[in-house]
């Protein structure tokens, strides 16, 4: 039986047989690490029973492991010229899908319903394209697909924002946005050196358990997320700054300054120090 893909020795063999050349604009740097695969695997929650979608199944080290421990995979990637490069190495692995599409611009909740069972736990797990993290998480999580989990190797710095508290240089809008949805955690950080070609930052692996239900009762989402934004438009002003500035013209301060006071809220406040809940009742106060 031959050496798992994500050794060096074994990528470096078949980057050779195939003149594999990596494309930065794709954001293609290769796991060469099987500890770090087992790792993630684990803290992903993958097991016999699990339906696993991966995004950017490179040459196949992380689907390999996938391919292994889960149920059934499927794999959305974008470069054709690494389709034939994964029929070689995930040969033998009969419950493997490759489809070679933009995840982008996928149709991910009828690929569900297409490979997974009714009712199956659905996992997402990738050592996702640094170029385009925020827009897969986002459209992951906005689409409402029915996944129970999301578990991703991303840049450090993206990573501890969107698993950020209040009053911490990280927390900002992506934080709540992203917290809206999930339970957020960075699992494990990981060096440079796993990668090949090694990246310009460092990484680390979130994981993302979807709520069930909302944390917080909003009168109207989108306005909610509108003051969040607002109220981190400018990181040094206070609450009262940010606001009058978005509401010109709709509210003036003191209409701001009363509403505030129903909920309790200081105006001399700073966005970063609000929770999820106040940025709530905040949101649900100016709603008219
Ligand atoms: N999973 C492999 C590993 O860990 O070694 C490769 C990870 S590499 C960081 C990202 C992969 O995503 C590359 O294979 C790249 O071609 C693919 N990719 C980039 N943009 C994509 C997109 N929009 N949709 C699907 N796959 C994409």
């Amino acid at each position: 039986k031959s050496k798992a893909v994500a050794t060096p020795t074994r990528t470096k063999e078949i980057l050779k047989t195939y003149g594999f050349s990596f494309k930065k604009s794709l954001g293609q740097n290769f796991l060469i690490d099987v500890n770090i695969l087992k790792n993630i695997i684990e803290e992903a929650g993958i097991d016999q029973t699990v339906g696993a979608i991966e995004i950017g199944p490179g040459i196949g080290a992380l689907t390999e492991q996938l391919a292994q421990h889960a149920d059934r995979v499927v794999a959305f990637e974008i470069d054709q010229r690494l389709l034939p490069i994964l029929e070689e190495t995930l040969e033998g692995h009969n419950n493997v899908n490759v489809i070679n599409q933009d995840i982008l611009k996928a149709d991910v909740e009828r690929v569900i319903k297409e490979h997974f069972e009714q009712g199956q736990q659905v996992r997402v797990v990738a050592n996702l394209p640094y170029y385009i993290t925020t827009p897969i998480l986002m459209k992951l999580l906005m689409d409402r697909l029915p996944i129970d989990s999301i578990t991703v190797m991303i840049q450090k710095e993206v990573a501890d924002r969107m698993a950020a508290s209040p009053n911490t240089k990280s927390y900002g809008s992506l934080s709540i946005a992203v917290q809206y949805y999930t339970e957020a955690e960075v699992v494990l950080n990981v060096p440079k050196t796993v990668f090949m070609p090694q990246p310009n930052v460092d990484s680390s692996v979130l994981h993302l358990e979807m709520r069930t239900a909302p944390p917080v009762q909003l009168e109207d989402e989108e306005f909610f997320f509108d003051v969040v934004k607002a109220t981190f438009g400018q990181r040094r002003k206070t609450l009262m700054n940010n606001l009058a500035r978005h509401f010109k013209g709709e509210m003036d301060k003191q209409e701001i300054r009363d509403r505030l006071e129903k909920v309790g809220i200081d105006p001399s406040r700073r966005g970063e120090s609000l929770a999820m809940e106040e940025f709530a009742s905040l949101a649900n106060v100016l709603y008219k």
